[in-house]
């Protein structure tokens, strides 16, 4: 909530507040993925493997380039916090802040996961989502957001003052990726990151700005399809908010498992190659 100017508004405040916005990033220039040429191998996807998150809990898992994966939903409306790393340097990490600011606050079909600097390059691309029905609702609210961060039990106790809670998405993670990579939890929790949020609703209110979550709109058999650009292992929580229509941080809410199911195509897209490291040199004027 913001406080009450305490300044007098200059004498051509509206003319100042009257001005066009111009969006910070036009992705025009970005390479395009060829989205029909990805989803043309749908038709042929083998499952693999499939990867059971309990309510409450992570798991990790890995996916080859050129392969597809699902985060589905199953059994009931839960949300999921997903960390993406490139398999073998978990140095490169899903940039969920330069994700939002190319491609908005919530992510879908033709949109891509970027990774951090100095890489930057694509490390999946959204291929199908069965919630593209949404869109913005009459609050703002949307799904599949990379405006959140991830629930803690850092900001949990800033804002309650209670005892910890083990089960928020980051101590999942930081377990999951503890156990799964054999780092001690303490190095593990540093490669925890802000995270795509599956399935989740939120937006910002309007009058004050606040970041909302509302009941995710997600039922069982929905799901987020993404295209592996890089090798890359996954991290997923089952949110403790489960559907986060109310609270988080506690046992309170109905959690349900998650899906993730690992896809092989029998091909690749036509004219598809892994993307390389981002060109920029790091001399920074050096
Ligand atoms: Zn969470």
């Amino acid at each position: 909530m913001k406080p009450a100017p305490l300044c007098t508004p200059p004498a051509d405040a509206e003319q100042r507040k009257s001005v066009s916005p111009v969006i910070c990033y036009p992705v025009a220039t970005l390479p395009i993925p060829d989205i029909e040429g990805y989803r043309a191998l749908r038709e042929g996807l083998e499952l693999v493997e499939t990867i059971r998150i309990e309510p409450r809990e992570a798991g990790c898992f890995r996916v080859q380039a050129g392969s597809f994966f699902r985060i589905v939903s199953t059994e009931g409306p839960q949300v999921g916090d997903l960390n993406l790393f490139a398999d073998g340097n978990l140095d490169e990490r899903f940039y969920s802040g330069k994700t939002r600011a190319l491609h908005g606050t919530h992510v879908g079909r033709g949109d891509r996961l970027w990774s951090s600097f100095p890489y930057l390059r694509p490390m999946a691309t959204i291929t199908h989502d069965t919630l593209d029905w949404y869109g913005f609702d009459e609050f703002g609210g949307a799904v599949h957001d990379v405006i959140g961060t991830r629930c803690d039990p850092y900001t949990h106790a800033l804002l309650s003052g209670g005892g910890a809670y083990h089960h928020c998405c980051h101590s999942n993670l930081t377990r999951a990726l503890a156990q799964f990579t054999g780092l001690r939890p303490e190095l593990a929790e540093g490669h925890v990151h802000d995270v795509l949020n599956v399935f989740m609703c939120t937006g910002f209110t309007r009058d004050t700005g606040q970041y909302f979550m509302k009941a995710s709109p997600v039922r069982p058999g929905d799901y987020l399809e993404f295209f592996a650009e890089i090798d890359l292992l996954g991290c997923l929580s089952a949110c403790p908010g489960g559907d986060c229509s109310n609270s988080h941080s506690s046992d309170v809410a109905a959690c349900y498992p998650l899906l993730v199911e690992i896809y092989r195509p029998t091909g690749n897209p036509v004219g598809w190659k892994p993307p390389t490291r981002n060109p920029c040199d790091r001399s920074h004027g050096l």
